[in-house]
């Protein structure tokens, strides 16, 4: 049996490591990814995904 399925596995896993950045919608404050709003402004959390 080949190897290929577990490589496949492989490359799936490493997908979650992309990176994501977090920012206030309202004023723009780089934001903890564990935060529901901006601890600033109280706005709401924008994802950004590379
Ligand atoms: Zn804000």
């Amino acid at each position: 049996m080949s190897t290929w399925v577990l490589q496949l596995m492989a490359d799936g896993g490493s997908a979650e490591a992309e990176t994501k950045h977090h920012e206030c919608r309202n004023c723009g404050e780089n934001l903890s990814p564990d935060v529901d709003e901006c601890p600033t402004c109280g706005g709401e959390m924008a994802v950004y995904t590379f």
